[in-house]
């Protein structure tokens, strides 16, 4: 009987060794616990903090197309990724979730347009989050035939560029599960828009298509577009994140 309980206590220290072992050759070659990396499988944005960022809103309604108003596009699709997000597992951080600017969180200028970018960027520094998406939609004065998804990152940012490339193509491919195609092209660099300079964590500008494009405003304004285009960012920012 006593060897048994012997035989049993040592068989449990092998195995608490054998596993204690495990862990530490994962870490050591992945640099990661294995018990985490089975958990992001499971909920692949587990424990990632991601800022959304609906554009303008309030008295400042963006880009437009008569009743057509970017603040509220913005707004529809960035509540759609939230939710995704959620379900993922992310913890997400809304700069906005109504219709409102946000000029009145600072006094740090006398602009109303430079408070309300001033308190964005406040928000995404503050949180400690991973990264930002700032939504937007577009607007080609000069033509109506320019259209599609358009990703801004800051130039000197590696990590916002990855970002950037993930999303700009996911959004293609939105794009082009539709009845229409658009025209790929590169996510642009930037080096002078505030929200991308003053910003200290990866993030993005996404420009979802163009609002003077007739095509574009028509899907961008549909429940079931938002939420496709909602779906693309998120298997985008599991990529960046994979
Ligand atoms: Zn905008």
């Amino acid at each position: 009987m006593e060897e048994n309980k012997k035989q049993l206590r040592q068989n449990n220290i092998f195995m608490l060794l054998t596993l204690l072992a495990i862990t530490l050759i994962c870490r050591y070659l992945h640099g990661q616990n294995p018990a985490v990396s089975v958990f992001r499988n499971w909920v692949p944005l587990s424990g990632r903090v991601i800022v959304i960022d609906p554009g303008h809103g309030g008295i400042d309604g963006g880009a437009n197309y008569k009743n057509v108003l970017e603040k509220n596009i913005n707004l529809e699709v960035s509540l759609k990724l939230k939710r995704i997000l959620e379900k993922e597992g992310a913890n997400v951080i809304m700069t906005r979730s109504k219709d409102i600017a946000l000029d009145h969180l600072n006094k740090k200028d006398e602009y109303r347009h430079k408070r309300d970018l001033i308190s964005r960027v406040d928000i995404i520094n503050k949180t400690a989050s991973d990264i930002f998406i700032s939504i937007h939609v577009n607007a080609e004065k000069s033509s109506s035939k320019t259209a599609g998804p358009m990703v801004l990152y800051f130039l000197n940012s590696i990590e916002s560029r990855k970002l950037a490339n993930s999303i700009q193509k996911r959004l293609e491919s939105a794009y082009a599960q539709t009845d229409r195609s658009v025209s790929t092209r590169k996510p642009v660099g930037n080096v002078s828009l505030y929200l991308l300079r003053k910003t200290k964590v990866p993030g993005v500008i996404v420009e979802l298509g163009f609002i003077t494009n007739p095509k574009d405003r028509e899907m961008l304004i549909k429940q079931d577009f938002q939420n496709r285009i909602s779906t693309a960012i998120v298997s985008a920012i599991k990529e960046y994140f994979s």
